[in-house]
Order: structure tokens, then C-alpha cells, then sequence
């Protein structure tokens, strides 16, 4: 309903205006106007708002919000009234997939008119209420939240660009084409050396911005798509899909949209301008930026953080019981910080990066000599790289090394060591951090074997600073951090301006005049900004610059070269090149912990595999039909951790092999043909193995591809399957009626196969009795049981070394595999002489290197190491805390359904109800990709692929195992 007298009032006009208080309406009073004028029953109660009066309506008898009542500001015209509603409409009716709040209609009329009020005539309106709440609150953020921020923003700015609209022509202080203006006019409230802050920064933003200006298209927008605006859906992970308020609904520059959006995420916590890229990927995927915006894009958010502080502090001093204006202030102040913690420079190459487009690099001064000269002979390049053997067997911990390292090089003659620019330096790199190491040098560090004397490369004016020494010239600047200056003020090129004594490290940077405090190392994802303004300081000492290939092709090497079907983890894997106990180490120096990796069983490159390993290579390694040690003493240390009648030993490369062989021992040794297996398993790749394997999340045909001697029984899962909890006992009745069934039907089995604590469903233990009752029954009928251990056995479970003592059996046949060789191909079949003998009819079993004399000894290290470290117990003791940390995780977060399993081999299963047990398999995707950003690598099990796999090495610590914990919190909070 508009109001006839309000359609003259003209446009809004920040600068006619200055700061606005906002309506403030008695509750009471808007009570009693939405009863008389709307015949609406309501009770409300206030919202903020920093120039409006909102409020939250809840109708009687219903506790769910039924809308958000706004008192507008009179200042703003029913022509922008109407414009924000239009707004609203065309989004609602071109995004049908987002949820985007409308006047509500009562009794067939929107609720929404001017009333006269006791503070004059107030223009009214009934808005949607979207469920769900915002993201200011919320201290992290998860890369996916952000993406679809972007994403959304993207989709409106396509969605409004058609749109025009008389009021859009409005004028507010949010507008950034007017933010200059609003800089300069909104008085300051604060100290000097803050505004001093904002001016320096919002003029360089603004110069930049007027170079493109004219080329920056303009349209209608939202323009305040922010942290606040954009309500989570109501599914189980907060991705934004809604959207509210559109009181800055106007004309603008469109890339602001995007500029407002990004400023918004960086008063979270974990946020810093790196972390926007992916934003900025996913608007340009709607809306894609051309060069000039991509040229506008930081400063705009420089300046959005500048207005941001300027107007909120103004807000909160003119209103000061405008609780909201008021809480604003810190995230504010954070915002525009941020938004200056990158060089405008630096963060744009990196947008150009991100986007694709071509940045042609800064040209490299010239120099007139040199700081000092060295034979390049004399000069040792030090390799801090991931692959480097310095830091082997854990030493790249300490980040001292590389110190250490130089200074044992110098010993031996040379005149430098040096670690060169751009140069990828492990050492020190923090395991168990969320955050992005930075590990790549901006600059050059050395160490000389004598004093040197270091001279001006160039005219230029020395000063002293806190970190060393630094020379401004005309074009660059040389840091020369460490260093001690012998004079300072303006200096020809050639003279000495600095020493450094013997042996001390000295690092020279060398950058653009653009950027000041370039850091010393930078994380590999700022690599290309950062090395866009400093250059190689190598050709100052007359040195060659350093080479790094930055082309990474390996991906596409890999997928030119390997079967297609060979997947490999995450959509865009590290690259990772080092592990280390419970640790993988990616090429850029990034520290992962590994939470998946159960084939390396005792730690990634123990040193004591790889020293038996290394001695037996230097002595033998040949087939195993050659009479050595090795194998004897290692199948006597594998039968000796089981029954006393499992006492033959057959050793194999994999856990295919292992249950391919295990499969046709059984059939020989039956003379039968037909196996029972239990659905949803894995066992293998091989002709057999494959054969009984049913998970679909591995082959979707699985099912229904089986040869016909393949028969199967229903997946004994407690939690999700066909019989649940108490009614679990049912699977081994049914299981005994289908080997019944079969029998009668005239197919005996040779044997029944199955994990006897279920790992391809996440470690769900098998109903108690179960295999009491199946290996009963199939033993009854002549047939043998197989239990494959290649996931579950070998001390994981903690509370028992192999998964079938949890069930109080015994098998007549194991395979195992992965663990047992720590990351080096070893599988094997242990079975009783008997039923061994019986597979002669099949001729004779020979692998060529299964039961090598190295995979022999290295099964025995491992064996052996299980035991000395005392493993199984640390996966009972490490384990159990882990998982009372996962169920404790749950009472918090009702989208984990459960965690299942044993000692180190657990399954946390999300769900999107605990009743309907809907699995959250999208969700347990993004979960996985954000625990990977947050430096942990998990994956996804489970038909359902809903399932966290979590088997990290067993020698994992409890502070690791916390670390986890915190990760998955971190990403279900946010
Ligand atoms: N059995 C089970 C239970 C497994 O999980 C696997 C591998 N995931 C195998 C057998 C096959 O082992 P491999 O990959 O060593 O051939």
C-alpha cells in the first residue's frame, strides 16, 4: 500500500542528509498499528538495524518466527520503497533455488503501507522471515561457506544486471563510487593515527580505482550480499541460500557487489585475503570480471572497509543505543585491516592468478654493480626443499637446521651457502596447523665464511630499520635484513653501506618501491603476488637467478599416463612428497596430518624400515624359492600372533592376492565351487577378490554382475541395515537359513568370507555371535571360513590384534595385507597345514617376490615394531580417546548419526536425520575438502560415501588425534 502524498518526495541523498537515526517506534505502538491497520495477531520484539527500526514477528501460539517487521527511515522515498521490492520479486522469481525474502501478504494484501505513527507518517512492511540465521556470529568460516557466498553474489549481479529502475538512481553512503566523498564528509571519530590509516589507504585505492573508473560497468545491485544478509539453508552444513534486506538496493559499479560481499568475510577469525580467491572463482563463473574490474576489485574492498568504519563509528556515537552500530565497530576496524594486510598489488596479481589471466611481471631494475662479488664456484646452494635429505628422519621439525646446515657447508671451504629465492624451505614448517605454512622465500639468505663489506648495488638513500638495513632507490628497494649499517643517508652507487660479520646470516630482499615489509617467506598460495613485486636478489651478488619450475603438470601427467579408472584422492590433490610418522608433507612444505593411511601401520618412513630395508637391498632380494632367513623367521613371527592352529604361511604382494588365494585354497580344499559372501564389502581387485566384492560406492554394478557362484548375505550392519540394534541378532539367523537354502538347493559351499569386523562400512562391529553362528553353520555343511583382515587386523582395533577375537572364533583361513608391510606391498594367507596341503591338487603356489627377502624383512620390522612401540596399545589408548571425543562432538552436532568402531579403526557416519538415517553424503564431501584446506586428509567410506574413514597410522598421538577433532569441529560449527 504506498501512500499518494510520499511519490513526490524525491530520491534519497546521503549528502544531503549525513548519518540517520533510525525510526524508533514503542513496541506497543507497532503492535496496535498491525492489529488496526492489517488485522495481524502479533507479538515482536526488536532487531537490529542501522538506519531502519526492525523487528521480529511471532504470531500467538506459534514459537517459529512468522516475519521481520521494517519501520523505514522516512528520509527514504516510496519510489526506493518500491524499487527494493521490486528487487526482491525478480530475485525471488529468477533464483527459484535460493530463498529470498517478500512482503508477506495478509488477508490478500501485502502487509505494507505508511501509517501515520506518533513520530509522523512511517512507511511499514511485513517481510519473510527466512529460518536459518547469518554468519556474522560465526567466529570461522569453511572455504565451502565462502564459495557459495560468492556464488551467490555472482548469480544476483547476472540476475539484477536487466533490471533498471528509476529509484536505483538513489544516493547512499554504501554506493563506493561516492565512498571517497562519504570519507571526506562523514565526520571522523577516532585518533590520528587511524585516520591517518584510512587516508593513506583509501587515496592509494582510489587512485588506482580512477585509472579504470570509466571503463567499470554500472547496474543495479544488491549491494550488501554480506555475512549478515545471506542466511544459512536449513540442510545439515550452513551453505548460504538465502537472502535478506534490501535497503542498499541501487545503481553501481557492479563489481562492488562482489567488493561487498568479500569485505564482509574478513572480520571472521580465519580469514585472510588469500582465503577470498575462491570467492572471487565462484562470482566470476556468473558474472566474469573484465580487466579493469579485476584491476578495481581490492581497492573497492579497501575503501568498503574505510566507509565501513567511518559511517559505523559515526552511527554508533550519533545513536548510541544502537546496540547493533555499536557491536559493529571491532569487526569493522578488522575488515579494514585485513583488507591492508595484503600490498593492493600483491593481492591483485593474485585475483589475476585466480581468474586465469595473464600478468606480465614487473620489469627488473637495473643495478650499476654489485652489493658484494663472489666466485660463483664458491657457493654452495643449500636444498631446503621437501625431497631434501636434510630433512630426513624428522629433522625438518626443527627449523634450525638450516643453519646448521650452511655453517657445516662452510666448513668445508666455500666462500657462501645460501638458500635461494624462491626456494621452497621445509624446515620449521608447523605440524598440526590449520593454517598455511609460509615456507617459500621472498628473497636470498647467505651465509659467508668471512666479514663482508656490502655496497650500494645503486644510488639510493640507506637507512637503519629494526630488521637490518635498507636501501631506497628510484625504481626498488633492497632490505638487507641482519645486516649492521656503516652510514646512512643518501649514497652513490658502489659504496659500502652495511657489513655483515662471518657466519651470520644475512637475508637481502629486493622489491618494488610499491611494497614495504615484503616477509621473508610466503605461503606457496601468495607465491605469485608476492614474487610479482620482489625480485631475485641473486644477480647482486652476481649470481644466476634461481630456477623452479612453476608449471604443475603433474595432474595431467598422471591422468594422460594412467588409466582413468585409477582414481586418485580429492579433485585437486597436494602434491605430496614426504610423510613422517603420522604426517604427510606436501611439495610446498604444507604439513598434513594423515588420518586415513592405514597400510603405513607404524608411521610413515620409519627409519627402522628403512634401514632394514636399506641393509637387505645391500645384501639380497630375490624369489622366494631360494632357501634364506628371512622368510622362515618371518612366517614363524606371523603364526605365532594367531591360534595355534592357523600355522602355514603363504606370502603374497596385496590383499587381492591374499584373498584371491584364500578363495581358491577354500575351493580346493572343498572341492566345491561356490562361496557365500557378505554384501557390501570389498576384497579386492582380482578375478576372485572381485568377484565377492558388492560395495557399490566401488563398482555400481556390483550387485548384479556377480558370477553365479558367488552367493551373498545381507550386510550385518547394526546401525543402518535392514535389522538395527536389538533386532540385529536376525543376520546370523538369516545368514544360517541362506548356506541352509543353499544346500538344499544343491550348491554347497566351499566357504563363507567375510571381514569379521565390518571396515567397508566404517568399522561396524558384526552382531555379537554372528560368525559363531555363520562359521557354525558353514562348517556344518563341509565349507571353511575365511576372515579377511586386511583392514581391521594387525593390532588396529586395539582391544584385539585380529578382528575376528572380538567375535571369540577362529577362522580356517586369513588373508591380510596393507599394514602388515607399513607401506610396502606384503600380503599374506595363514591357514592350518590340513587345509594347506589340500591346495597341491591345484599344482603348486608360487610369488615371485611375495615372501622376498625384503618383503620378508620388512614384514618382520613391522611385526616387530607393532610390539616394541607398544602400537596395539595405542590404538586401544589414542583410539578410545578419539572416539569419546567423537561422541562427545555429537551431543553438539546432529550431523554426525555415530561414530562406529575400534581402537584406530573408526567411522564417524553423517547423517542428515538420526531417525531416517538419510545419509549426508554431499555434506561428508565438503567436510573432507575443508578438513584437507584445514590440513588434515580424510575420506569418504561407505556405500552411502557418508562415512569419515578414519585408520591413521597406529603410532599417532593424542594430540594429533585432538588436533582431528578440533578440524571437524571446526568445519560442522561454521
Ligand atoms: N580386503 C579388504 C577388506 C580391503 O579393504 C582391501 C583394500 N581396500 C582389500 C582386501 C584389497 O587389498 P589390496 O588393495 O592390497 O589389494
Amino acid at each position: 500500500m504506498t501512500n499518494p502524498d510520499a511519490f513526490d518526495q524525491p530520491l534519497f541523498n546521503f549528502f544531503d542528509h549525513g548519518a540517520l537515526v533510525s525510526p524508533s517506534l514503542p513496541i506497543d505502538e507497532v503492535v496496535t498499528l498491525l492489529h488496526t491497520e492489517f488485522d495481524l495477531e502479533v507479538t515482536i520484539s526488536p532487531l537490529g538495524s542501522q538506519q531502519d527500526q526492525n523487528f521480529l514477528v511471532t504470531r500467538p501460539g506459534d514459537d517459529a518466527p512468522y516475519g521481520v517487521l521494517k519501520v523505514s527511515n522516512p528520509v527514504f522515498s516510496d519510489s526506493e520503497i518500491e524499487l527494493q521490492n521490486t528487487v526482491s520479486d525478480h530475485l525471488a522469481t529468477t533464483l527459484p533455488d535460493l530463498r529470498v525474502t517478500t512482503i508477506l501478504h495478509h488477508r490478500n494484501r501485502p502487509v505494507s503501507a505508511w501509517l501515520n505513527t506518533s513520530e509522523g507518517r512511517r512507511h511499514v512492511r511485513l517481510f519473510s522471515y527466512l529460518p536459518g540465521g547469518t554468519f556474522t556470529q560465526t567466529s570461522t568460516l569453511t572455504g565451502f561457506t565462502m564459495a557459495r557466498m560468492g556464488d551467490i553474489a555472482g548469480r544476483v549481479s547476472q540476475a539484477l544486471s536487466s533490471l533498471v529502475h528509476p529509484a536505483a538512481s538513489r544516493t547512499t553512503q554504501w554506493d563506493l563510487r561516492h565512498a571517497r566523498r562519504a570519507l571526506e564528509t562523514i565526520p571522523w571519530i577516532g585518533t590520528d593515527a587511524e585516520r591517518a590509516l584510512i587516508d593513506e589507504a583509501s587515496e592509494a585505492a582510489w587512485a588506482t580505482i580512477s585509472a579504470v573508473e570509466a571503463a567499470l560497468p554500472q547496474q543495479l545491485g544488491h549491494f550488501d550480499l554480506t555475512d549478515d544478509n545471506l542466511v544459512a539453508s536449513l540442510d545439515s552444513l550452513p551453505l548460504p541460500d538465502g537472502i535478506i534486506d534490501f535497503g542498499d538496493v541501487a545503481n553501481s559499479w557492479a563489481i562492488a557487489e562482489l567488493a561487498i560481499t568479500l569485505s564482509s568475510l574478513l572480520h571472521h577469525e580465519n580469514v585472510s585475503p588469500k582465503d577470498l580467491l575462491n570467492v572471487v572463482r565462484a562470482f566470476h563463473v556468473h558474472r566474469p570480471l573484465s580487466e579493469e574490474e579485476v584491476i578495481a576489485l581490492w581497492p573497492l574492498v579497501v575503501l568498503r572497509g574505510a566507509v565501513l568504519v567511518v559511517s559505523g563509528r559515526q552511527q554508533a556515537d550519533l545513536d548510541p543505543d544502537n546496540h547493533y552500530a555499536a557491536t559493529a565497530q571491532g569487526r569493522e576496524w578488522r575488515i579494514f585491516e585485513r583488507a591492508c594486510a595484503l600490498p593492493p598489488l600483491v593481492m591483485t596479481t593474485l585475483l589475476r592468478e585466480a581468474l586465469d589471466l595473464v600478468t606480465v611481471p614487473l620489469e627488473v631494475p637495473t643495478t650499476t654493480s654489485l652489493l658484494f662479488s663472489t666466485d660463483s664456484d664458491s657457493v654452495v646452494i643449500l636444498d631446503t626443499s621437501v625431497t631434501s635429505p636434510l630433512n630426513d628422519n624428522g629433522a625438518w621439525m626443527d627449523a634450525a637446521i638450516v643453519e646448521r646446515a650452511a655453517l657445516e657447508a662452510l666448513d668445508s671451504g666455500p666462500a657462501l651457502a645460501v638458500v635461494p629465492y624462491d626456494a621452497v624451505v621445509l624446515a620449521g614448517s608447523p605440524p598440526l596447523s590449520m593454517v598455511e605454512p609460509a615456507t617459500i622465500t621472498t628473497g636470498l639468505t647467505l651465509w659467508s665464511s668471512t666479514e663482508r663489506a656490502l655496497s650500494a648495488p645503486m644510488a639510493g638513500t640507506v637507512s637503519s630499520t629494526s630488521r637490518g638495513v635498507t636501501l631506497t632507490a628510484a625504481e626498488s628497494t633492497i632490505d638487507l635484513l641482519g645486516a649492521l649499517a656503516t652510514l646512512s643517508g643518501p649514497v652513490e652507487a658502489g659504496t659500502v653501506v652495511a657489513t655483515v660479520p662471518a657466519k651470520r646470516e644475512l637475508t637481502i630482499q629486493w622489491h618494488s618501491n610499491a611494497v614495504a615489509n615484503v616477509p621473508t617467506k610466503i605461503p606457496a598460495s601468495c607465491l605469485s603476488g608476492w614474487h610479482a613485486v620482489a625480485f631475485d636478489p641473486a644477480p647482486l651478488l652476481g649470481l644466476t637467478p634461481h630456477q623452479r619450475p612453476h608449471t604443475n603438470t603433474l595432474l595431467e601427467r598422471r591422468g594422460i599416463v594412467l588409466a582413468e579408472v585409477q582414481e586418485h584422492y580429492y579433485d585437486q590433490p597436494p602434491q605430496i612428497e614426504r610423510g613422517w610418522k603420522e604426517f604427510l608433507i606436501d611439495v610446498n612444505g604444507r604439513v598434513y596430518l594423515d588420518m586415513v593411511n592405514n597400510v603405513s601401520s607404524v608411521g610413515h618412513s620409519h627409519p627402522r624400515i628403512a634401514e632394514a630395508a636399506n641393509r637387505q637391498l645391500h645384501l639380497l632380494n630375490t624369489n622366494s624359492r631360494f632357501n634364506y632367513e628371512a622368510i622362515t623367521n618371518y612366517a614363524e613371527q606371523l603364526s605365532a600372533t594367531l591360534p595355534e592352529e592357523l600355522d602355514t604361511v603363504f606370502l603374497v604382494n596385496s590383499g587381492s592376492e591374499a584373498v584371491d588365494l584364500a578363495i581358491r585354497i577354500a575351493m580346493a580344499a572343498t572341492g566345491r565351487q561356490d562361496i557365500l559372501a557378505m554384501r557390501e564389502a570389498y576384497h579386492g581387485w582380482t578375478y576372485a577378490s572381485d568377484a565377492v566384492s558388492t560395495s557399490i560406492a566401488d563398482n555400481p554394478n556390483a550387485l548384479s554382475s556377480r558370477p553365479d557362484w558367488v552367493h551373498t548375505v545381507d550386510s550385518a550392519n547394526s546401525y543402518r541395515g535392514t535389522h538395527r540394534g536389538p533386532e540385529s541378532y536376525r543376520y546370523a539367523e538369516e545368514a544360517v537359513d541362506v548356506i541352509r537354502d543353499l544346500v538344499a538347493a544343491g550348491t554347497p559351499l566351499a566357504g563363507f568370507l567375510a571381514e569379521p569386523y565390518f571396515g567397508n562400512t566404517g568399522g561396524v562391529a558384526l552382531p555379537p555371535g554372528y560368525l559363531k553362528a555363520v562359521y557354525g553353520a558353514i562348517r556344518e555343511q563341509g565349507g571353511l571360513a575365511i576372515a579377511d583382515e586386511v583392514q581391521v587386523g594387525f593390532g588396529r582395533l586395539g582391544h584385539w590384534f585380529w578382528g575376528f577375537q572380538e567375535q571369540g572364533v577362529v577362522p580356517d583361513i586369513v588373508a591380510v595385507a596393507k599394514s602388515i608391510g607399513g607401506g610396502y606391498p606384503l600380503g599374506a594367507v595363514i591357514t592350518s597345514k590340513a587345509v594347506a596341503a589340500m591346495y597341491r591338487t591345484q599344482g603348486y603356489f608360487f610369488s615371485s617376490t611375495g615372501g622376498s627377502p625384503l618383503s620378508s624383512v620388512i614384514g618382520s620390522t613391522v611385526l616387530s615394531l607393532i610390539e616394541e612401540e607398544r602400537l596395539q596399545d595405542n590404538a586401544r589408548i589414542v583410539g578410545g580417546h578419539l572416539k569419546r571425543q567423537l561422541e562427545d562432538l555429537a551431543t553438539k552436532q546432529p550431523l554426525i548419526g555415530t561414530t562406529h568402531g575400534s581402537g584406530l579403526y573408526l567411522g564417524t557416519e553423517f547423517v542428515r536425520d538420526r531417525t531416517t538415517l538419510a545419509p549426508a553424503t554431499r555434506e561428508t564431501g565438503l567436510i573432507c575438502d575443508e578438513l584437507l584446506r584445514l590440513g588434515v586428509v580424510m575420506q569418504p567410506t561407505g556405500d552411502f560415501q557418508n562415512i569419515l574413514k578414519i585408520k591413521p597410522p597406529l603410532s599417532i598421538s593424542t594430540e594429533a588425534a585432538d588436533f582431528f577433532v578440533q578440524a571437524l569441529h571446526r568445519v560442522l560449527i561454521t
